[in-house]
């Protein structure tokens, strides 16, 4: 602890290179790195979801939920675009479901 700065009370010590700098230093005037501290807005990607992703969520919505939780936070956009496509996956599941049925069901009525 020798070589360790002293530090006044404003000051703490950087995250980096340990020196005494001031508590409301963003960055170190020593090393330039910067502070980690809370208020920092993370860095947040405003690019949507690529097509293939769009696709794997429209086919497989359980896909598009998955990647919905990884990129909620980093990708708020590309999450919606992937939520919004599996939404339309299921919907598309469910309206040939139902068509599926309804030929079963006619092919019942009028086959037998
Ligand atoms: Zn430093």
């Amino acid at each position: 602890m020798a070589d360790q700065p002293i530090k006044a009370q404003d000051e703490k010590y950087c995250s980096s290179c340990g020196a005494a700098i001031k508590k409301e230093a963003e960055i170190c005037p020593k090393c330039g790195v910067r502070q980690s501290s809370a208020g920092i807005p993370k860095e947040v990607s405003e690019e949507g979801a690529d097509f293939l992703s769009k696709a794997a969520s429209c086919c497989v919505p359980i896909v598009g939920l998955v990647l919905f939780f990884v990129w909620k936070d980093s990708k708020p956009k590309a999450s919606k675009d992937v939520c919004k496509w599996a939404i339309i996956g299921i919907a598309i599941s469910v309206v040939g479901y139902i068509i599926v049925m309804a030929l079963g069901v006619g092919a019942a009525m009028f086959g037998g």
